[in-house]
């Protein structure tokens, strides 16, 4: 069981799922979704037209078409709101559903991006944290899952998410 953090472009990783921080429509978007989409091909459009839209930190599975990776695991973060809102708790549920998913379908291994740090205005070094949390805890649960990756898209997201791995301790 590992949890690593790398700086990258997760459309160009090679894990059994990706994950994707999409939005509700599940039709497609800016930043890492778009970035997803375009390397993918219209395939993936055309398999998550007919699932009709995720709710907030709920997860849906499609393959992976051209990437490299099997599936993809498309999750809507929430949107940074000021903090009461539920924004952690739904954070969390994106992470834990997107883990058991990837777990359901057998896969070994799965890369997440940032999600909600982007666009969506979560504050980086909350998100960090919310984000590890859920996963070392989710990852308990798995069955098949026993890698984990952070794909982190620039050096100040890395910086976060590796002192956040670096709280949880070297039993991590
Ligand atoms: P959200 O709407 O959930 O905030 P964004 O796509 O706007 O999603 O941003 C989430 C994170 O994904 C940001 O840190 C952004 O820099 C990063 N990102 C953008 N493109 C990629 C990519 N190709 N690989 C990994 N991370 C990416």
């Amino acid at each position: 069981m590992a949890v690593n953090v790398i700086m990258g472009d997760i459309t160009r990783v090679k894990a059994d799922a990706i994950v994707n921080a999409a939005n509700t429509s599940l039709l497609g978007g800016g930043g890492v979704d778009g970035a997803i989409h375009r390397a993918a091909g219209p395939e993936l459009l055309a398999a998550c037209r007919p699932l009709g839209g995720c709710r907030t930190g709920e997860a849906k599975i499609t393959p992976g078409f051209k990437l490299p990776a099997r599936y993809v695991i498309h999750t809507p973060g929430p949107i940074w709101r000021g903090g009461d809102r539920g924004e952690a708790q739904l954070l969390d549920n994106s992470y834990r559903n997107s883990l058991r998913l990837a777990d359901e379908n057998g896969c070994e291994t799965v890369a997440f991006p940032s999600i909600s740090t982007g666009v969506y205005g979560y504050p980086l070094e909350q998100a960090a944290a919310v984000a590890m949390n859920a996963v070392t805890c989710g990852l308990r649960e798995c069955r098949s899952v026993r890698d984990v990756t952070f794909v982190c898209f620039d050096a100040r997201t890395e910086a976060a998410y590796r002192r956040a791995l670096a709280r949880l301790g070297p039993a991590e």
